[in-house]
């Protein structure tokens, strides 16, 4: 060193900057290897007339080391013979406090994913116990046809259970986007063809209000794209059901813009959602994305939702890689705009085949049978013991995968009802040891599960033949135990015939109310239940299809048209039950029974 300040000797311990003329300048450095590499590397810099600047660790006096910005410049140009300068900043705490600050991001990372790992838990632990308290209210409800007041007790249980339900899916499905466990599953959909089933959806509802609910969608509307449509009906039924919610007078307005990208193999997509509502106040807007926040001043009846549907769209169209944007105004409406660009132009057509379509279930009779319920839950088992109670089989109990095992050594089952997450064995394990066993893979295995998480129900099929999500429904239960166990139809309360596949016998009863009936009942019944079966036929709307469930079995009792009143009771019970297919498949049925 020819010359140094004196902060230079104080800054690495020296206090004097008279000792540190004529010392090596490798006294900073770790060791004379550390300080050649780098001398070479900035020399390496500096010759090519260009200025050296680097943060590295140096060393005091005392050898503790702390972080430095070392700028170094030839005095003359590039000639580096004539010497250079060296400049020395002490950034220590510049470091000390990005270090800590990385230390917090982390920490609270860490924090929030424990959060949502831990919300995402305790929705499935809630799930659990919400099996039972919904299955034997269920259980309650069939056996309480004779005390009306009873029956309200126990359809407030269903309703409390199944709002409680959807409330916990919002929070599961929140958590596991935030801990990164939702998989996007994309799949040919029309977007034009979603965007009129949610004004379906919604057309009662809006009707209700005195609102109007319109829709623009691009002429060209039989292009295919690849989303996924579950996520996608998720973020638009949000958006209008929200959209319907806060507007009270005039219109509300779903539109699709499209614009394909250069050799036609992706578009970008635009959904708008307006209305003419009351509006979000500027002040507003920057959070109301967030989890729970809704709008201050709220009407009191206005405040149902849970504050996480936005929350719960705007992650999801992350993970789809679109934008959600809003354009408000304080009583001025509110337009809600989703971008997804770069969206992939499906090169093939819908696979009809793919639409499964279960079968109608009427009274059954199984015969003689051993299930096996492999299950650690015992309210769990009980719902599935009362589910099956009236119906001649006997059930026995395991409480986990190992002791299934054991069992099905000793007794011989004709079916077994495997739970997936259990102690000590899984009834993932359990079935995989059954089906490879040659004894025992012939019995069919049907999974019961919380989970369903595609690559789970892949796991699962590989072992078992069929798989339940809970909470099951009794008729989901029964009619899956159907088709691997010999069963009969009861006609009438004498006869009975041997089936296997069960809409015979639901034609049949079609036949005969047919052939037993006069014109003027079926018109009286088209009379009586025509314009509604017109309005629900391509909407799900709940309160419309209850109404004509209601009015199917008055119709049905009135005119003493069993098979009527039949129809009515299970198209009443699969909507209180959200069971949109069963209702889907019922609805279907009806133009055969008129
Ligand atoms: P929820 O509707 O269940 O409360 P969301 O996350 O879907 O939850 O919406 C959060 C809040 O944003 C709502 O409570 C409401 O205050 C406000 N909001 C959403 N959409 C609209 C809209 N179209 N008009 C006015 N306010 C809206």
């Amino acid at each position: 060193m020819v010359w140094a300040n004196g902060e230079f000797a104080n800054m690495i311990g020296y206090g004097d900057m008279g000792v540190l003329i004529g010392e090596n300048i490798q006294i900073v450095y770790k060791d004379e290897q550390d300080c050649l590499e780098f001398g070479t590397q900035v020399l390496s810099t500096l010759v090519e007339g260009r200025i050296s600047v680097t943060e590295r660790i140096l060393y005091r006096k005392d050898r503790s080391p702390f972080w430095c910005r070392i700028t170094a410049k030839a005095v003359e140009a590039s000639d580096i013979s004539k010497g250079s300068i060296w400049i020395f900043d002490d950034i220590s705490e510049r470091r000390d406090a990005e270090i800590e600050l990385k230390k917090a991001k982390e920490q609270a990372e860490t924090a929030n994913r424990a959060k949502s790992e831990f919300l995402a838990n305790m929705s499935h632990e809630i799930r659990t116990p919400m099996n039972a308290i919904l299955g034997f209210s269920q259980i309650l409800d069939e056996k309480c046809t004779l005390c009306p007041q009873n029956l309200d007790y126990t359809q407030g249980i269903l309703t409390g259970g199944k709002n409680l339900l959807r409330l916990i899916d919002d929070i599961l499905d929140l958590s596991k986007v935030e801990v990164g466990r939702i998989v996007i599953q994309n799949e040919p959909v029309n977007p034009c063809s979603l965007v009129k089933e949610i004004q379906q959806i919604f057309k009662f509802k809006v009707q209700e209000k005195g609102l109007k609910l319109n829709i623009n969608i691009p002429s060209d509307s039989t292009i295919l794209v690849l989303l996924d449509e579950t996520r996608l009906r998720q973020i638009l039924f949000n958006l209008v059901g929200n959209a319907v919610k806060f507007t009270k007078t005039g219109d509300i307005t779903i539109s699709l813009l499209s614009n394909i990208n250069e050799q036609q193999r992706s578009i970008d997509l635009t959904f708008e959602v307006s209305d003419t509502g009351i509006g979000i106040p500027i002040n507003q807007q920057g959070n109301i994305f967030e989890p729970f926040r809704q709008r201050k001043t709220q009407e009191p009846n206005q405040q149902k939702g849970t504050g996480l549907g936005l929350a719960i769209s705007k992650k999801l169209i992350e993970i789809m890689n679109g934008t959600i944007s809003l354009k408000s105004e304080e009583g001025e409406g509110a337009t809600f705009t989703v971008n997804l660009p770069n969206v992939e132009i499906s090169t093939i057509s819908l696979d009809l085949s793919k639409i499964k379509r279960e079968i109608f279930l009427p009274e059954i009779k199984f015969e003689n049978a051993k299930i096996l319920h492999v299950e650690d839950v015992l309210s769990n088992r009980q719902v599935v013991k009362a589910y099956l109670e009236s119906y001649d089989l006997n059930i026995v109990g395991a409480i986990n995968g190992e002791e299934a095992l054991s069992i099905i050594q000793k007794v011989k089952f004709d079916l077994i009802l495997m739970d997936i997450d259990m102690p000590v064995m899984n009834g993932f394990e359990a079935s995989k040891n059954i089906r490879t066993n040659p004894k025992y893979k012939n019995i069919p295995i049907l999974a019961l599960t919380v989970s369903s998480a595609k690559s789970d129900i892949e796991q699962i099929l590989k072992y078992c033949d069929e798989y339940m999500k809970k909470p099951i429904l009794k008729y989901e239960l029964i009619s899956n135990i159907a088709k691997y166990l010999p069963n009969t139809i009861i006609e009438d309360s004498k006869k009975g015939t041997k089936h296997l596949a069960k809409e015979k016998s639901f034609d049949e009863k079609i036949e005969a109310f047919e052939k037993d009936n006069s014109k003027s009942i079926k018109l009286a019944l088209k009379n009586r239940l025509g314009a509604l079966y017109e309005e629900i036929k391509y909407s799900y709307s709940m309160d419309e299809t209850e109404e004509f469930a209601k009015q199917a079995i008055k119709f049905g009792e009135e005119n003493k048209i069993e098979l009527i009143t039949e129809y009515g009771k299970k198209l009443l019970s699969a909507s209180e039950n959200f069971n949109f297919k069963r209702i889907e498949e019922l609805v279907d049925l009806y133009p055969k029974i008129v």
